[in-house]
């Protein structure tokens, strides 16, 4: 098998999906005009109410990052105990429960969802315990309906990060209708961002009060600060960019949906690499192309292969290799995590991204298969 060409520029897990920028200018000339910036002026307001669209949400709330948008959420619900959560996330779930002033429990993940495992979670429940934070993993939603009725029946709130999930539609609804609290993270890496950017869907009048209370410093009105709140305020120009990018993510949504298609022949001709699988009644949020390796099959595990992906400028990245748990801080109590251990030395993320052409697509397959064929003979 001769040896693949390198790639001449690198290419990336992600390139972020922007607006043509004249169609950005009128947003900015009437920034300008207005002189309003910041403090939920014209194009905050119309971003919450255009997204509450969108995702089919009653309320619904944007903050200017996804980690301060989980903090504020599990603070306006008054999380304080434990909080059941996966060890196989971004660092940004836990230290969302440690800003909080709440103790993340970790307890194992599903082997195929790769989210909580339902079956594990009530061994952890402790008289401390009061809320369940669990993570849509690459857009796969968790089993919510076991995850609710275990929080019934134990009196537990339910929490969802759904920053890979933005799209994830679960039997037709958006991600966001289950739980009591949902996270998105509008972050650059994420396919609809705002630069910087998150928010949270929530159920309850009093629970978005307190969400608006605590991004505002607290403040009620002019003379009245009801708590020691932040400020994680969305700007005008992070809005106005979330506009727009309402306007162009159905055509990224089907490019990326081709190019999914073309890694998917390619990898079902190359033993030893499975790209995980939505569920039948789940529409794929479309935000990483994941594979996980098998190394009986195919030679080596995913660490080499993302090493020798490198050699062809080929940048794959090993979300979420670590586990949370193994930072120093973070220890977790004495719990076996063998299913999150083996789910992480498995996966690997591929670059993916709308404006990625198929041959690139072709080119990565040709170096992947080359890789194995390398490390097999
Ligand atoms: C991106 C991400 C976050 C953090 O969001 P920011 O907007 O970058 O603060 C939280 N959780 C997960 C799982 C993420 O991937």
């Amino acid at each position: 098998m001769k040896k693949p060409e390198s790639f001449s520029d690198p290419i990336y897990i992600t390139r972020p999906l922007l607006p043509e920028l004249g169609d950005v200018i009128p947003y900015m000339e009437s920034i300008w005009e207005s002189k309003r910036l910041s403090n939920q002026a014209e194009f905050h307001t119309r971003l919450e109410s255009e997204l509450a669209t969108y995702l089919n949400a009653e309320y619904l709330r944007v903050f200017c990052n996804g980690t301060l948008s989980l903090t504020l959420a599990l603070m306006a619900m008054n999380v304080k105990g434990e909080v059941i959560t996966t060890p196989f996330t971004f660092p940004a779930t836990p230290h969302s429960i440690l800003m909080a002033g709440a103790t993340p429990i970790y307890t194992d993940i599903d082997p195929l969802s790769m989210c909580l495992d339902p079956g594990r979670i009530e061994e952890a429940i402790t008289p401390a315990t009061e809320a369940i934070l669990g993570v849509h993993v690459y857009g796969v939603p968790c089993d919510v309906s076991a995850i609710q009725k275990i929080a019934n029946r134990h009196g537990l709130k339910v929490i969802y990060d759904a920053a890979h999930a933005f799209n994830t539609l679960l039997d037709g609804a958006p991600i966001c209708s289950f739980g009591d609290a949902t996270m998105y993270s509008f972050h650059a890496t994420k396919l609809f961002h705002t630069f910087e950017g998150g928010c949270v869907v929530s159920r309850k009048f009093e629970v978005d009060q307190q969400i608006q209370y605590l991004r505002n410093f607290g403040i009620k009105d002019e003379l009245t600060v009801v708590k020691p709140g932040v400020n994680a305020k969305m700007n005008e120009l992070q809005s106005a960019i979330g506009l727009e990018m309402l306007r162009i993510i159905g055509g990224e949504l089907e490019r990326r949906a081709r190019i999914k298609a073309l890694y998917e022949k390619g990898f079902s001709q190359i033993e030893g690499i499975t790209m995980i699988q939505m569920p039948d009644n789940v529409s794929d949020s479309l935000q990483y192309l994941v594979v996980r390796v098998d190394k009986e099959q195919f030679g080596v595990e995913a660490d080499v292969l993302y090493e020798e992906l490198r050699e062809f400028n080929i940048y794959a990245r090993r979300y979420f290799y670590p586990l949370c748990t193994s930072y120093d801080y973070n220890r977790h109590n004495g719990v076996e995590l063998p299913v999150a251990e083996q789910v992480a030395e498995e996966v690997l993320c591929f670059p993916f991204f709308g404006e990625m052409s198929s041959s690139d697509v072709e080119h990565i397959l040709s170096c992947v298969a080359y890789i194995r064929h390398k490390n097999n003979s």
